[in-house]
């Protein structure tokens, strides 16, 4: 955008310097001799003028010797009449005319008025995908890397050896598509990457126009939906154009789910034809263009599930790679991979750290890691990232960074400190729950405090008592405050959205409550203005009193734990109130002396 307006300013400014120039030559040389009205008259007397050109009521002469004059005669001759038989010397002066460049300008004020407003309009239509050039309204804004210019190959990808292996296919047809036509085998056109953020889909994208040495375009789906109808879909067609003409290459679109929404799942008013367009207009692109032409269109996504149907269609994203998180081995490889980049101490053991990050994501790792360089930078010793190090950084990437500078009174941070010490008791006495890693009432981020747990191992599913153990522990929060003093604040807002939303699922999409049974109500797409599946407002009352219930049993088992602890709670909110943070081993230490 930036640079756009630039651009216009020197065009204006060019267009300014044409016309004072044009101005200035056409001005007429003012070597005109100007005459007075009175003089005029005497002269006409004598008859030394010859002949006169009248312009309004200004008159010009020329006399024999090539001289110009000029004079101007009075609007109004009747009241001008008696004066001059009274032979004074009168002298009239044209009206005064603004300056002849401030006329320009004036006219100009509309039309420049006119490109203004112009221009707001369309940057804020153009602004709404993020970012980019109002005039290149149908042009795609694909970011076009060239194969000399990314290095990023499989290697740089970690811990996805599933999909790489599902992708060394795509790799070879790129690098030779004469092969694969050649045996009349018929290569997809389209590949849809799913699954969490962060997980490295855009790495294995790049990575595979990598390998090949392919050009590599890249847009977010959101890049295509516009205020303006149709705009999308012109730049889908720009898009495919840019595409054919680099063949082989790939066509990266990141965030699919922006255009290719269901259809029939609405979506939270104006947009929708558009967005409408945009997706049948990828659609027909798809369908236009042979699978050999060594175009190969590659989508991201992680919310597959709302996909419209004819996206996933034979022809189209027929092949769906899933792109999951990290296991423990896949995060060690991904921190060795990003660890190469930096100055790492020998006692750094990158299994261990693994462990301890169950549920990373490869960016939540890779940010850990650069966190930990930047934090040893900072101290600019020359030092080396040490275990302690990776730990901060951790918390940093876990938490949000600490914000010490927080003025918090000392009532609030003793209300934090129950609070925290809350969640952390019921969090320890209950079987089965998460192990309690770290308790901090040093404000991180939006929190005040925070207890952190670190499940032992990854999870792939989640049992009853462990969601109802969740439950309780989230509760923790806002007991103990009631415990401790007798009233409550707003800081469990967030812990009791959570308990909402998780008991909600717990009855209507896992099937955990008895009210409810096994049957499923989950919404089809949580997109607003979608009216989601059909419920029948006696059942709509049921899940209601379900979800209750399930709340209810898990605040009374949590404040059960409290108040029978009371006194550990104590001693951990004291801990707390003295350094700050506690870990398991004070955490062992407090439970043992108090009970
Ligand atoms: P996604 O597209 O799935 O949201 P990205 O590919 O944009 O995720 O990942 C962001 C960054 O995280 C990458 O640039 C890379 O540094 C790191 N990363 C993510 N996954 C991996 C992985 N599997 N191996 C190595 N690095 C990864
Ligand atoms: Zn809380």
């Amino acid at each position: 955008m930036k640079y756009f307006y630039k651009n216009l300013s020197i065009w204006l400014i060019i267009g300014l310097i044409g016309i004072v120039l044009i101005n200035v030559f056409k001005k007429p040389p003012d070597d005109v001799i100007h005459v007075n009205y009175t003089d005029f008259l005497k002269r006409i007397e004598q008859g030394v003028i010859p002949d006169i050109k009248l312009e309004g009521n200004v008159i010009t002469w020329t006399n024999s010797n090539g001289e110009s004059f000029k004079t101007v005669s009075p609007e109004n001759q009747a009241v001008i009449a008696p004066l001059l038989k009274s032979r004074v010397n009168i002298e009239v002066r044209e009206p005064k005319k603004p300056h002849w460049f401030l006329q320009i300008f004036l006219s100009w004020v509309p039309f420049l008025l006119i490109i203004f407003l112009w221009f707001f309009f369309t940057k804020q239509g153009g602004e709404k995908g993020g970012g980019g050039k109002a005039m290149a309204f149908g042009k795609s804004r694909a970011r076009l890397i060239d194969p000399q210019e990314s290095k990023i190959t499989f290697k740089d990808v970690a811990g996805v050896d599933e999909a790489k292996d599902e992708l060394v296919e795509i790799v070879d047809f790129l690098k030779d598509p004469s092969r694969f036509s050649d045996a009349g085998a018929r290569i997809p056109k389209g590949v849809l990457l799913y699954g969490e953020p962060g997980t490295g889909k855009t790495l294995l994208a790049k990575a595979i126009a990598g390998e090949a040495g392919v050009p590599f375009f890249s847009i977010s789906g959101s890049n295509f939906v516009e205020m303006y109808v149709g705009i999308g879909a012109s730049r889908v067609r720009d898009l495919f154009k840019e595409g054919k003409k680099k063949a082989p290459c790939i066509i990266f679109i990141d965030e699919i789910d922006a255009v290719g929404r269901h259809r029939s799942a609405g979506g939270g008013g104006g947009g929708n034809d558009e967005r409408e367009q945009t997706l049948n207009q990828l659609l027909v692109e798809m369908d236009g263009f042979e699978g050999n032409e060594g175009v190969i269109i590659i989508a991201a996504t992680n919310r597959q599930d709302i996909l419209d149907p004819a996206l996933l269609r034979p022809g189209r994203f027929d092949r769906q790679v899933m792109v999951p998180l990290p296991d423990v081995g896949g995060r060690e490889h991904i921190l060795k991979v990003h660890a190469k980049k930096i100055q790492v101490d020998i006692d750094v053991n990158w299994k261990i750290i693994a462990k301890g990050t169950p549920g990373f994501s490869g960016a939540e790792l890779a940010n850990m890691v650069n966190e930990a360089a930047l934090m040893v930078a900072r101290k600019g010793d020359g030092g080396k990232v040490t275990m302690d190090i990776i730990e901060k950084a951790k918390d940093k990437v876990m938490m949000g960074a600490e914000r010490r500078s927080l003025i918090i009174t000392d009532k609030e941070k003793k209300i934090t400190a129950f609070h925290e010490s809350g969640h952390a008791l019921t969090a320890w006495m209950l079987p089965g729950a998460d192990p309690v890693h770290k308790v901090t009432i040093i404000p991180r981020g939006k929190a005040l405090g925070l207890t952190m747990q670190l499940p032992e191992e990854d999870k792939l599913s989640h049992s009853k008592s462990y969601l109802f153990n969740n439950l309780c522990i989230l509760l923790g929060g806002r007991i103990a405050e009631e415990i401790a003093f007798g009233d409550i604040t707003t800081g469990a807002g967030n812990d009791i959205d959570r308990v909402s939303d998780l008991a909600r699922k717990m009855v209507c999409e896992w099937g955990m409550s008895e009210e409810i049974g096994t049957i499923t109500f989950k919404a089809a797409s949580p997109v607003p203005g979608n009216p989601g599946p059909i419920i029948s407002e006696a059942t709509a009352l049921k899940i209601d009193g379900a979800v209750k219930n399930l709340v209810n049993s898990a605040y009374d088992t949590s404040k059960k734990i409290l108040s029978d602890n009371r006194k550990i709670l104590d001693a951990m909110t004291q801990a707390l109130l003295d350094h700050e943070t506690i870990t398991t081993e004070d955490i062992k230490k407090i439970v043992k002396e108090n009970s």
